[in-house]
């Protein structure tokens, strides 16, 4: 597509990988880009979103690769920005209590210090050192993973669609895609109740509603249902002075390891089990229960309260791996489906640009195209 013709590009949904998208493709000349959400841009599952930047539990290696490129491209895209996208540095810190598990993280940190991992375990000293206000028990192993970020994902959506429609890009919130115009085997439009978008090419990050929405036009997107909870609390001083991310052992058999970190109002994020865990509990009960687990731990959270949040869904193809690249079914639409979309975001959005606009085909995502469900 290297033509002087504008090519007219509609993304349909603008959660965080429409809205990386929208930025990456707006700063390519002679792109005419529209972003259509059906609600309020990043109320879907990115509002839900731990929002952990890492490639710590990312198996097998080629998905790992994935995730780490991702995340150091994390650090060129804030540079780009050069805005508040609510990017928080320094790494993750995990420990574990109990000698089987210990073993185990011991095992996964030896593993990706040899996939190149910047990771390493560290001494219960060296874990006071980066976090004096934790009293974390018995500390049978514990490791930092230096590289990690956590993102605020309204920030950053807000940013990156204000960049985009500073280079021309037209945002429509409550403009919910019903239907396609399709001709000659391509789409032609978009549909909304209320109007026609004439394109070139379609771009669904459309999250979990993506198979409900290219069903419409025959193209099937397999998708598992995985239902998680991020708990939010009330503001408190600040509560890590050095990492981003914690990762905290459970504090009794009955519960699962908890996952915390604040956002710069002070509230705080926290989920339980691992990233991809289900969960469907959003009582009350839960969520004080959660942040009890999370003050046994830093005392100086006691006045914080728990505040629940709804059920999210993760975007999640069937298999567990993105779903990138333009369909075979339908060659101008391009499908952008993943879990992890906050981690890969700035890979998604520059490799995406780069086989919209010039037509290439990425080798880092060959693993990942719709036609390997056959
Ligand atoms: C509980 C939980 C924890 C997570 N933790 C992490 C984590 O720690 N790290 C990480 O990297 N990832 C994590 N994820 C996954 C990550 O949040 C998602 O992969 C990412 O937010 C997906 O972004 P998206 O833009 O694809 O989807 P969404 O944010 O869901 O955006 C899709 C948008 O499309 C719009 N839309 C849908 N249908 C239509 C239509 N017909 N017309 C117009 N618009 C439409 C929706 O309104 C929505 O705004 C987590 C997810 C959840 C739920």
């Amino acid at each position: 597509m290297t033509s002087a013709k504008t090519t007219k590009i509609v993304i349909v949904g603008a959660g965080f990988i429409g809205a990386c998208l929208a930025y990456h493709l707006s700063r390519r000349p002679r792109n005419a880009i529209t972003v259509l959400d059906r609600g309020i841009p990043g109320a879907g599952a990115s509002g839900h979103s731990f929002a952990w930047v890492n490639a710590f539990g990312k198996d097998p290696q080629d998905y790992h690769t994935l995730n780490r490129r991702s995340l150091d491209m994390w650090y060129r895209l804030a540079h780009q920005l050069d805005e508040d996208i609510g990017i928080h540095y320094g790494g993750e810190m995990r420990w574990e209590g109990n000698t089987k598990r210990a073993a185990q993280l011991e095992r996964r940190i030896r593993q990706l210090q040899t996939w190149g991992y910047p990771c390493r375990l560290i001494s219960r000293d060296e874990m006071l050192a980066l976090e004096p206000d934790l009293l974390p028990g018995r500390v049978e192993a514990a490791s930092h993973s230096e590289a990690d970020i956590h993102v605020e994902t309204d920030k950053f959506i807000s940013v990156n669609l204000k960049r985009a429609q500073e280079s021309g890009a037209i945002v429509h919130p409550a403009t919910g895609v019903t239907d396609f115009v399709i001709r000659n085997g391509k789409i032609a439009a978009v549909k909304t109740p209320d109007a026609e978008f004439m394109c070139d090419v379609v771009v669904l990050a459309s999250g979990v509603q993506t198979t409900e929405l290219a069903s419409v036009i025959g193209v099937h997107i397999p998708q598992q249902c995985s239902p998680g909870i991020v708990i939010k609390t009330t503001s408190c001083a600040t509560v890590l002075q050095s990492v981003a991310v914690i990762h905290a052992p459970p504090t009794n058999e009955n519960y699962q390891h908890l996952h915390l970190r604040q956002l710069s109002d002070g509230t705080l994020r926290i989920g339980q089990g691992t990233q991809e865990g289900i969960n469907r509990n959003d009582s009350q009960e839960h969520a004080d229960a959660l942040l009890a687990q999370a003050k046994a731990y830093l005392p100086t959270i006691a006045d914080a309260e728990a505040i629940p949040t709804p059920v999210g869904y993760r975007p999640m193809p069937l298999d567990g791996f993105p779903i990138l690249g333009f369909t075979e079914a339908v060659p101008n639409l391009y499908i952008a489906l993943m879990h992890s979309g906050v981690t890969l975001a700035p890979l998604v959005g520059e490799m995406a640009t780069l086989e919209i606009v010039d037509g290439a085909r990425v080798d880092w995502f060959a693993p990942y195209r719709l036609e390997r469900f056959g």
